[in-house]
């Protein structure tokens, strides 16, 4: 029978990060622990057995948020509400703050943290979708130093990222959407879980009245997310108007030809989902960037 409690692990409580790469080097099968809303229900099902977690929780300095070179450096431990809050955030990139403000619910956005979700790589996670549409890059640290990894290339399929073992998300940089920039992250959530069903970002720039750049990236569809080319592809050059907006949602299946399904949404479902979700995130990506 199953009993809903994990198996036995040791805990540690490290107080600085060399401490926590230590104890993950040496101790076989250990997991880092952020928030502990994806590994705990994990462990719990018995899908995960860490013989020990090292709970990230006291390191300082991991939770800042800051502005970086135009861009912003999230800390992996701030927390969705942290990053939700954050003033710095909503100044240069303010579509992070609201993608993690609409993530999971209070509960959830109050212990998960930026980098537990980057790391977890889960299909139903938000930001890995809006990290590849903004340009992003994971900074992993491990014994032997840090690498900074851009998100097209750091997540690879479900719950599988660039990470080697012992390396731990020690911050994700993330380029600022200046004037003339404009980015939106829309989402079909789970009406139970919050999850993300499929979610869209879509991010243009927009000079001289045409768009000269656009990236659109599909989650919850194919893990990892995808770049619709097709549709990016298509925006450049243009006014984005009601017609090329529409044209470039109506080339976002190209994108996702084996569209997971599940008990909730098929996916033709969630290919329907994506061309609507898109057509509405990038309406709303080009006027904020007008
Ligand atoms: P943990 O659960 O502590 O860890 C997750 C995994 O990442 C573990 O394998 C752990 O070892 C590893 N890890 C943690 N931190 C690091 C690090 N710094 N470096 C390397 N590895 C690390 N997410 C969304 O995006 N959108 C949603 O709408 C959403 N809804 C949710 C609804 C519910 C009910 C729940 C329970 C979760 C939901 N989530 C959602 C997931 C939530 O965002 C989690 O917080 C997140 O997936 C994991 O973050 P965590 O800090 O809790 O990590």
């Amino acid at each position: 029978m199953h009993t809903f409690r994990p198996a036995e692990f040791e805990y540690h409580r490290p107080t600085s990060l060399d401490e926590a790469l230590t104890l993950l080097g040496e101790i076989e099968d250990s997991r880092p622990l952020a928030g502990g809303h994806s590994l705990l229900p994990m462990m719990k099902l018995r899908l995960a057995i860490p013989t020990a977690l090292v709970d990230l929780s006291r390191i300082p300095g991991l939770d800042e948020i800051s502005a970086s070179n135009g861009g912003l450096a999230i800390g992996a431990l701030a927390t969705h509400a942290e990053v939700a809050g954050s003033e710095v955030a909503i100044g240069i990139a303010p579509v992070i703050p609201e993608t993690a403000a609409r993530i999971g619910d209070l509960q959830v956005r109050n212990c998960g943290t930026f980098g537990g979700s980057v790391a977890h790589a889960d299909p139903g996670a938000d930001y890995p979708t809006l990290l590849k549409a903004l340009g992003g890059a994971i900074t992993a640290t491990g014994k032997g130093g840090e690498r900074e990894i851009a998100a097209d290339d750091f997540f690879r399929g479900i719950f599988e990222t660039a990470l080697e073992p012992g390396e731990l998300v020690t911050s994700v940089k993330v380029p600022g959407t200046p004037a003339g920039t404009g980015a939106s992250y829309l989402k079909h959530r789970h009406p139970a879980s919050g999850y993300t069903v499929v979610g869209i970002a879509a991010v243009v720039k927009v000079e001289g009245g045409n768009c000269t750049a656009a990236r659109v990236t599909v989650g919850g569809v194919t893990s990892p997310p995808v770049h619709a080319t097709a549709a990016e592809e298509a925006l450049v050059g243009g006014p984005g108007s009601e017609d090329a907006i529409a044209a470039a949602a109506e080339k976002v299946p190209e994108a996702i030809p084996s569209a997971m399904g599940d008990a909730y949404a098929s996916g033709e479902y969630r290919t329907h989902l994506a061309k609507v979700l898109a057509a509405r995130a990038l309406r709303e990506a080009f006027d904020r960037a007008a």
